[in-house]
């Protein structure tokens, strides 16, 4: 006890530092790669990342700027040809018409998410964030010192909040919405009608902006993919955040962008010109041929992904216990787990919610998931697709397998 007193009061780490959560999905891939380096032949589908390689084309580009000598400074928000590729990009994918002016291209859609975030919320504004959501959002609104609050769709509407549910949860304190379409982690896809509703809502509190991610636009299984900024009455207040990394395979080259009203996007830029000066010269021209390239690669992979997502939902429909819903994008599956919960695994450890289930199946079945009180939602737990059809249907076979090994219900044995 005096030990704990002892390192809180001696920390030299930031109350910011010390309020906010790793991220959760690192966090898990983390202890999966451990495991992995002790021998365990581990099947890691806790960090979601495509499992292709990047195309060809864009890594040729990116020789070439080497090659170029490309390998100075950029402009802080850009190069003008990457911005003017993601204007053309908008008009044509989103019919949406930006000004290289509004574009901030940046480390990763991540940083544009905190750009944003950081940009736009002052200490005590709320921040509402659909739930599940993805881990980032609430932490980065904490180290905002803004406060998240939660609004969780329900398992019957696919978990997508209603715009009933959003008027219900606004106060003159509310600045920012947050939510992912194609969702991260339930594949949920807000149709045109959804956000319309939802842009209607924003329509009658001129105060509160909105950060729309749409980092899975191309992973998209039921054809349609709407923006908000489509909505011309909250066009001004929309944020609208994408990348590379999902779309065309490139997590490691770290590039993402925002499209926002002039002024937003300056102090994105600001925000950005004291923390990296920018992205990699070199990533930035092989977004520019990626981009150039249309969206051909992505709808080769997504076929794959189309077809993993329905393998595994096979899989799981025949796990026990496992209520999934259908995703209609990205690349994870996210069932409600909590009949698990309160369970004996051999060896007397008590099952008592997502996190103690995700330990469990990583040790035992050597599968590794996501505790699904990262996503605010703690009945359920992530499981992402983007893996090999063989790896998939020996991780289901070993996690059906292990689940088995649990004991009854504690309550039943009372
Ligand atoms: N938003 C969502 C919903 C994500 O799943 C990810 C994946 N990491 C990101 C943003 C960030 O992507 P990146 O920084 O790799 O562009
Ligand atoms: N977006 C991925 C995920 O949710 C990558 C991990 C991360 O960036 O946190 O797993």
């Amino acid at each position: 006890m005096s030990d704990i007193i002892t390192l809180a009061t001696t920390s030299p780490l930031s109350d910011r530092l010390l309020a906010m959560n790793e991220s959760a999905t690192i966090a898990m891939a983390k202890k999966a790669r451990e495991l992995a380096a002790q021998g365990v032949d581990v099947i890691n589908l806790s960090f979601g990342e495509p499992d292709f390689q990047t195309p060809q084309y864009i890594k040729d580009a990116a020789k070439q700027a080497i090659d170029d000598g490309y390998t100075f400074y950029t402009p802080v928000p850009g190069i003008p040809e990457l911005r003017q590729a993601i204007c053309d990009k908008f008009r044509r994918d989103n019919q949406l018409e930006f000004l290289p002016n509004q574009i901030v291209v940046s480390t990763g859609a991540k940083q544009a998410l905190a750009n944003a975030v950081l940009s736009l919320v002052n200490p005590g504004d709320e921040v509402i964030v659909f739930a599940p959501y993805w881990v980032s959002y609430e932490e980065m609104v904490k180290l905002a010192e803004g406060v998240p609050v939660t609004l969780v769709g329900t398992l019957e509407n696919d978990y997508k909040v209603t715009a009933g549910q959003l008027e219900a949860a606004i106060t003159e304190r509310t600045k920012l919405i947050m939510y992912s379409s194609p969702c991260n982690p339930t594949g949920a896809v807000f149709s045109r009608e959804e956000l319309g509703a939802i842009a209607a809502v924003l329509a009658r509190h001129p105060q509160v902006y909105a950060l729309a991610d749409e980092i899975y636009e191309y992973i998209n299984f039921v054809g349609e993919h709407a923006s908000l900024a489509q909505f011309a009455g909250v066009k001004d207040r929309v944020i609208t955040v994408n990348g590379f990394s999902k779309g065309y395979a490139m997590t490691g080259w770290r590039l993402g962008y925002l499209a926002a009203r002039q002024d937003i996007a300056s102090a994105c830029e600001k925000m950005q010109s004291q923390v990296t000066s920018g992205t990699c010269s070199i990533t930035q021209r092989a977004g520019l041929a990626a981009l150039r390239g249309g969206r051909a690669s992505a709808d080769e992979m997504v076929t794959a992904y189309r077809r993993r997502r329905d393998l595994v939902l096979g899989l799981v429909r025949d796990i026990p216990g496992f209520n999934t819903p259908t995703p209609s994008g990205a690349f994870y599956i996210f069932p409600e787990v909590s009949a698990y919960f309160g369970r004996t695994a051999p060896g007397g450890t008590l099952i008592n919610n997502s996190a103690d289930l995700a330990i469990f199946l990583l040790n035992d079945a050597h599968v590794s998931a996501v505790s699904g009180d990262a996503f605010g939602a703690p009945e359920c737990i992530r499981f992402s697709t983007a893996a090999a059809d063989d790896k998939l249907v020996e991780a289901f076979r070993r996690i059906k397998t292990s689940l088995g090994k649990l004991g009854k219900l504690m309550k039943n044995e009372e």
